[in-house]
């Protein structure tokens, strides 16, 4: 079946399915029955940090359509734990998912970003655009 943002059917060979199922190594920081939490291996904050579920989805689209209730709490709590649990509360932090071609979205498994650990400036930078 096909993703509504067009980014075709679930690929099992995807990077983030392969270290779900530990072929590949990641530096693991939470896992339960719903998530694994591991750090992004190109970081783009002083903390980033990825949160995957561990079903076939490709991204928040499709979670969000087809995902049972208890995937969908269990995912969301495992977010909120890993940014209480790495510290990022206090100071504040940026969860963010892509989803699709116009955000960029470069593995399709769904992945929420957890970054923190320093000032995040602007939300959102259009290249090319004056903010
Ligand atoms: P996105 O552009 O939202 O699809 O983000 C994909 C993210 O996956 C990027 O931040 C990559 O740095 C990250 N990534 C790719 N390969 C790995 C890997 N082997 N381990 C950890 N993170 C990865």
């Amino acid at each position: 079946m096909s993703t509504p943002t067009g980014l075709g059917p679930y690929d099992d060979t995807n990077i983030l399915a392969r270290i779900l199922r530990g072929e590949i190594p990641s530096k693991r920081v939470y896992e339960d029955a719903w998530a694994l939490a591991f750090h992004d291996i190109a970081p783009q904050a002083a903390t980033h940090v990825l949160v995957i579920p561990r079903g076939r989805y490709a991204s928040m689209a499709d979670f969000t359509a087809d995902a049972t209730d208890q995937e969908i709490v269990g995912f969301f709590r495992a977010v909120g734990h890993v940014a209480r649990t790495l510290g990022l509360e206090k100071a504040g932090y940026r969860a963010l998912a892509n989803v699709g071609a116009h955000a960029g979205q470069e593995v399709a498994h769904l992945h929420v970003h957890l970054f923190g650990g320093e000032g995040l400036g602007k939300m959102i930078a259009v290249p090319g655009r004056a903010t």
